[in-house]
Order: C-alpha cells, then sequence, then structure tokens
C-alpha cells in the first residue's frame, strides 16, 4: 500500500471552523484567553459558556505559544489555544512567532494523542498579518510536521472566504509536486512499518532514522535500500522488544547508500 501523500492528509476547507469534525479546532486567541472577535468569538458562542470558565484558570497565554481546552459543546472534544502575532511590518520576529502558534498545537495535540486538528489562519484578521505570506509559513510548518509526526493523520485548513480557500489550495499544490523529502519520509515509515511487523519488535527512534535518512535520499528505490539494510541489521543484531538503532548504524546505512 501507498503511504498516504501529502494532499492526504491536509484537507482545504471553506467554511466556519466551529462546525469541524475533528478531535480539535484551533483558535486563533488574543494573550488573556478571555475571547474576543472573529475566529474567537466564534468558538467561544458555538462551544457555550463553560469555555470561558476553563479558560478563565488558564492564566493567558503567550504569542506563539498554545493551550487546551474541552470543546463543550462544539463537535470537536478540544479546543487549543494559540496566540498569534500581531503584524507590525514584518520585521519584529512574526514570521517565526506564527510558525510556532502551528508547531505547538500540533505538538499539544500529538501529545495527548489526537489525530485530527483544523486550524483558521491564525493572525489574518484583526492581527494584520498579510494572508499569503501566512498562508505560505502555515502550510510549510504542517507538512515539516508531519513528515516526521505520523501519528497526526488529518489537518483541515478551514478558510473563511473563496479568496483564502484558492490561496491554500494553490500553495499546497506546489508543495506536492517539490516535497520529496515528505514522501522519502512516509517510504521510510511504511518499510519501518514492515520490519517491526515481520520481527514483533518496535523501533523506537524511527522519527529519529527519518530524520537523518529522509532528507538525503531521493527516490523510492533508495528508500528500499535503506530498508533492506535496517532489516539485514535487525536479522543481524538479534534486536527483540524495544529497540533503538544507533546513530553510527544509520550513519553506516547512509554511507553504503552513497557508495553503491
Ligand atoms: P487574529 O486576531 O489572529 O487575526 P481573527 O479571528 O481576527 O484572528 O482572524 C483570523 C482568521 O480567521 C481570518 O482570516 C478570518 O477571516 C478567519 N475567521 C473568522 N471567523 C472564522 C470562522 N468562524 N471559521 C474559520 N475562520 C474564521
Amino acid at each position: 500500500m501507498m503511504p498516504p501523500g501529502i494532499t492526504d492528509r491536509v484537507l482545504v476547507v471553506e467554511g466556519d471552523i466551529t462546525r469541524q469534525r475533528v478531535d480539535a479546532i484551533v483558535n486563533a486567541a488574543n494573550p488573556s484567553l478571555l475571547g474576543g472577535g472573529g475566529v474567537d468569538g466564534a468558538i467561544h458562542r458555538a462551544a457555550g459558556p463553560e469555555l470561558l470558565g476553563e479558560c478563565r484558570d488558564l492564566g493567558g497565554c503567550n504569542t506563539g505559544e498554545a493551550k487546551i481546552t474541552s470543546g463543550y459543546r462544539l463537535p470537536a472534544r478540544f479546543v487549543i489555544h494559540t496566540v498569534g502575532p500581531v503584524w507590525k511590518g514584518g520585521g519584529a520576529g512574526e514570521d517565526t512567532l506564527l510558525s510556532s502558534c502551528y508547531q505547538n498545537a500540533l505538538a499539544l495535540a500529538e501529545l495527548i494523542g489526537l489525530r485530527s486538528i483544523a486550524f483558521p489562519a491564525i493572525s489574518t484578521g484583526a492581527y494584520g498579518f498579510p494572508l499569503e505570506r501566512a498562508a505560505r509559513i502555515a502550510v510549510c510548518t504542517i507538512i515539516g510536521f508531519l513528515t516526521y509526526h505520523p501519528a497526526i493523520e488529518r489537518v483541515v485548513l478551514a478558510c473563511h472566504g473563496n479568496a483564502a480557500h484558492t490561496l491554500y489550495q494553490d500553495i499546497l499544490g506546489q508543495e506536492k509536486t517539490i516535497n520529496t523529502e515528505y514522501e522519502m519520509a512516509q517510504a521510510l515509515f511504511s518499510h519501518i512499518s514492515m520490519i517491526e511487523a515481520s520481527h514483533g519488535i518496535r523501533i523506537k527512534n524511527r522519527e529519529a532514522i527519518a530524520r537523518i535518512i529522509a532528507p538525503t535520499i531521493k527516490s523510492d528505490t533508495q528508500a528500499l535500500s535503506v530498508g533492506i539494510s535496517l532489516n539485514n541489521w535487525v536479522a543481524v543484531a538479534g534486536a527483540y522488544g524495544e529497540v533503538t538503532v544507533s546513530e553510527s548504524v544509520i550513519r553506516t546505512i547512509l554511507d553504503s547508500l552513497k557508495s553503491a
């Protein structure tokens, strides 16, 4: 079976984020976490007053960080609140902060075992971040995360309005054609899963392995060679139970690929 491609895991939809049937929706909140306009207001209205009650106990949130609450009356079980940067012209670290919002929300979702999450276009409303620049950062950060975190199965980009929808689709389409690293990482994960199943083991550092190897390989054939080498190593080492493949083994496999 082919591993899922980017477009199987990132979905662009036009519509209200409060209606998304995902494990968590992300709120573009303000630092007080006590509600506001835009998407924040819509989420609080749809979730009901209990949401504000829980938010009061969180003690606010710094820009770029993320906190989680229950979703109350929303179809989503959780709300992940993150605070986007206010646009100040681009020279005040806005790009990095916006990227952190996506990164931290995804990491939090993964930490508590969620599989699907929906994002609004954080900072692009009242906070004034230019939409295209924000959309590129969002897509790039999300794909960077998904490349090495297979546990998150689906990310929904909920767009308010047709312009954002088209823009996201275009950016995602460009990513799809250029992102070899993503494809290679998914191929490696699928080989690693087969090795685990056939030897009855669990490879604990599968993400680290993929992170080292995926950026340097360029074809399915090379991914397969890596899979075969890893499989041989497991067999020869007589590994069982929970296995960590050492970095020197990973480097040796990479070197043999270069000399092949
Ligand atoms: P920020 O203060 O972070 O800029 P806003 O809520 O003002 O947050 O706007 C963020 C984005 O969310 C904007 O692009 C806006 O069009 C969009 N938006 C507003 N309401 C909704 C909604 N109900 N569902 C999805 N997106 C929404």
